[in-house]
Formats: structure tokens, C-alpha cells, sequence
């Protein structure tokens, strides 16, 4: 079962990701977590030229492309052997991102985002997709109270592009009901944590 995380910056997708992983395991079951862009060797080095905050020249359809790369090598090397070995994968950013990060907020148009992606990924979709979702103002407080956090050049972003993208996620879901579930990430980390755990197991257990 391939399940994914998405949302803005600081909705806490990462921290309940590795919470619910290790009680899927204390229940005996086999649990691959990954996160993209990265993943793999090559992915983590793609991921590295994307975020470098020191690129502040890259080109929003090189972007978009070098984000379809790391999906790719991530998929085949990764996603689909542990698939096809019936883990239950749990994701921290899928497809979704791209269409609301690169088509969306940095304009480049959802349609043309999706018909990358679809080449890179030729159309697999996670069975589930855990939307995270919060007030971006809430979300940046919570990123700056954690020091552990990697630099990335979306830290230059205004407030104003955090915006868009929670209103591109939320239209996103909308769209996509049967696929997206929306996570109300405001509350406390165990009572989204309870949430995600709900949702998970009707995925899970179906
Ligand atoms: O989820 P994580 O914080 O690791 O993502 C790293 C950065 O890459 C974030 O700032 C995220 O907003 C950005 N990103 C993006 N487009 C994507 C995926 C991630 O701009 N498709
Ligand atoms: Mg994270």
C-alpha cells in the first residue's frame, strides 16, 4: 500500500510520519518510510542542487524537471520493490507537491506539471494521500521553533506563497476527495497523530 504525506512547511507530515510508523510495526507490520525529493543516492543529490539556497537562479521548469528526476529514480529504485514485497510505504511528499509547489505557487500551470510527472511516474498514485493541513502563519512559527531543520532555498519565500500553496492544496483536494483526505494539523501532535492513525487504518484494512 503506497500512502503519502503532503502539506506546507511546518504542518508536522515528518514528526507524525515516524510516529505512525512505529506503531504500524509494533503491530507486526512491514513499513518502508521515504521522503521525496530524495530517497535514493541520485534522488538525495538532486534534492541537494534543487534546495541549495545558493541557486537562486533556477528556473522554475528546471525545477519542475529536476523534481520529476528525483520521482523517478526514487519510484523505480525504491516505491515499486517495496510494493511489489507488500510493505506498506509511507511517503513524505508525492506527486501533489509538484503540482501545488511548481504548477501552482510558482506558476508554471497544474497541467503541465501533471504531464511531466505522469512521464516520470507513468501514472502510479498512492492508494491514500494525508493532507496536512494549517494556517501557513501557524506553520512557519512551528519551522522556526525547530533548529534541526535543514536551510532550503523555500525559506526566501513571503508569506504570500505559503498562502497560495495551502489554497492550491485545499482546491487540489477537492478535486481529488476520493484520493486526498484532508488532516485538520492545528491541534496538538498526538491528536493529529490519532487522526492520521483513524484514516490509516480504513486504508489499511480495507
Ligand atoms: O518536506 P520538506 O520540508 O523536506 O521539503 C523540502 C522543501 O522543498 C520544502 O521547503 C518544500 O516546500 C519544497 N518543495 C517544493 N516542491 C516540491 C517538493 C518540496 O518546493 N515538489
Ligand atoms: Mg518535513
Amino acid at each position: 500500500i503506497f500512502i503519502t504525506f503532503e502539506g506546507g512547511e511546518g504542518a508536522g507530515k515528518t514528526t507524525v510520519l515516524q510516529t505512525v510508523k512505529n506503531r504500524l510495526e509494533k503491530e507486526g507490520k512491514k513499513v518502508f518510510t521515504t521522503r521525496e525529493p530524495g530517497g535514493s543516492v541520485i534522488a538525495e543529490k538532486i534534492r541537494e542542487v534543487i534546495l541549495d539556497p545558493s541557486h537562486t537562479e533556477m528556473d522554475p521548469r528546471t525545477e519542475a524537471l529536476l523534481y520529476a528526476a528525483a520521482r523517478r529514480q526514487h519510484l523505480v529504485e525504491k516505491v515499486i520493490p517495496y510494493l511489489e514485497q507488500g510493505y506498506i510505504i509511507l511517503c513524505d511528499r508525492f506527486i501533489d507537491s509538484s503540482l501545488v509547489y511548481q504548477g501552482d505557487a510558482r506558476g508554471i500551470g497544474i497541467e503541465e506539471v501533471l504531464a511531466i510527472n505522469l512521464f516520470a511516474t507513468e501514472g502510479l498514485l498512492p492508494q491514500l494521500t494525508l493532507y496536512f493541513d494549517i494556517d501557513p502563519e501557524e506553520g512557519l512559527k512551528r519551522i522556526q521553533a525547530n533548529s534541526d531543520r535543514e536551510v532550503n532555498r523555500l525559506d526566501q519565500e513571503k508569506l504570500d506563497f505559503h498562502v497560495n500553496v495551502r489554497k492550491a492544496y485545499q482546491s487540489l483536494a477537492k478535486k481529488e476527495a476520493n484520493r486526498i483526505k484532508t488532516v485538520d494539523a492545528s491541534p496538538t501532535i498526538e491528536d493529529v497523530v490519532e487522526n492520521v492513525w483513524a484514516q490509516l487504518k480504513e486504508t489499511i484494512e480495507k
